[in-house]
């Protein structure tokens, strides 16, 4: 992985390679990202320029025997952990990162940017919690007393670092506190708050900023070859998650259908059309998990839009051309009364998708929420 495969983080990048330039790489650093704003390639590009024989001023050479074990996860003293549970390859316990190390190969390849979610899934065990164990701990510890074999560096990448459980991380203390010489920790997370405050209070703490649309937009169409203003709006849906963006690249996303969908949807709540709205839930419930959690993306950010419609007029809100006649007629029931609820009923829907509960559930539930949110009339202000 190098710097230029890295969407947006340009200030984060340009303040890693400078420790690097002045010698002051800190040895136990913590990447905190919001999802898919890439701490994960992150943390391997720079130990890529850290180790690469043949850096620029702003990158690694991709072309050095280094650079080439790195861009496949191969280097003999780069160290990667992540959350494991036992799977159908793997069923007896205890299983270690190392008994994984294909499909995490595979896995990094493929979507760096994606989610525990989407790890624990392409391991079959989606409905499984993902753990770093003391056992885990003791590899970690052990991995580190192997002198390096090829490079200056001994690197160590664990990924989801929450996922730590207390034994785990207590024995990590130590060697986070007096790592072995020329060693590199790079621990990363989605969410710092559930990190031991003594995991923290022993590194270097890195925010990734949160993705902006025109990066993405721009990583889309430069690296994956998606025209310019679906780019855009793939971005604007993604909502600073690169792994989002890139599965609707991936698979093709239709702007209109979405909002022809959502348009027929909404109809049947106002209607109460019960027998329609069961119709509707039976089709959507078959659409697969990708294209559900974008629909509901699309939904939310619709009433938002409304919303925004509402306040300011159409001019200031980032609206599409077809979706003009829709917003100006939709936006009348959309008010300060039922938005909020209704973002946090689409919000709670896209989590539960994400978890994988039935579907079926989770859109008749929400349906029967929009019916009775969106006949709320205006608040009325006492006069
Ligand atoms: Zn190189």
């Amino acid at each position: 992985m190098q710097f230029n495969k890295i969407v947006g983080q340009k200030k984060v990048k340009e303040s890693l390679i400078q420790t690097i330039k002045e010698n002051r790489v800190s040895h136990a650093q913590l990447y905190v990202e919001q999802p898919g704003s890439g701490a994960l390639p992150l943390a391997i590009a720079y130990s890529q320029y850290l180790c690469c024989e043949n850096q620029s001023e702003i990158d690694s050479c991709g072309t050095c025997p280094s650079c080439l074990k790195y861009q496949k996860l191969e280097h003999p003293d780069l160290h990667c952990f992540y959350p494991v549970n036992t799977n159908p390859r793997n069923p007896k316990p205890p299983v270690f990162s190392k008994d994984f190390a294909t499909e995490w190969r595979e896995f990094v390849a493929n979507s760096p940017y994606s989610s525990l979610f989407d790890w624990l899934k392409s391991l079959d065990i989606e409905n499984k919690q993902g753990n770093i164990s003391a056992k885990e701990s003791q590899k970690i510890i052990n991995s580190l007393t192997l002198k390096s074999f090829e490079s200056p560096y001994k690197v160590c990448i664990i990924w989801m670092v929450e996922k730590l459980n207390v034994a785990a991380a207590n024995k990590l203390l130590k060697v986070l506190e007096e790592p072995p010489e020329k060693t590199l920790f790079i621990l990363t997370t989605e969410n710092y708050e559930s990190i031991l405050p003594t995991i923290i209070s022993r590194v270097q703490m890195v925010q990734l900023e949160k993705l902006n649309n025109n990066d993405i937009a721009l990583a889309l169409q430069n690296n994956y070859n998606v025209e310019p203003a679906v780019a855009l709006n793939y971005a604007q849906l993604s909502e600073g998650n690169f792994a989002y963006a890139l599965e609707m690249a991936n698979m093709g996303h239709d702007e209109e259908e979405l909002m022809d969908d959502f348009r027929a949807w909404m109809l049947l709540c106002f209607s109460r059309n019960v027998a329609g709205i069961n119709n509707w839930v039976e089709d959507t419930s078959g659409i697969g998990r990708v294209r559900q959690i974008n629909f509901l993306k699309y939904a939310l950010s619709t009433f938002r839009k409304a919303l925004l419609q509402n306040f300011s007029g159409l001019d200031v809100v980032p609206v599409l051309h077809h979706e003009k006649d829709f917003l100006l007629k939709f936006s009348k029931f959309v008010h300060e009364g039922n938005t909020i609820p209704l973002i946090d009923e689409f919000s709670l829907a896209i989590q539960h998708i994400e978890r994988n509960v039935n579907a079926k559930i989770v859109f008749m539930d929400l349906s029967l929420k929009v019916l009775q949110l969106l006949i709320k009339k205006v608040p009325q202000v006492a006069k």
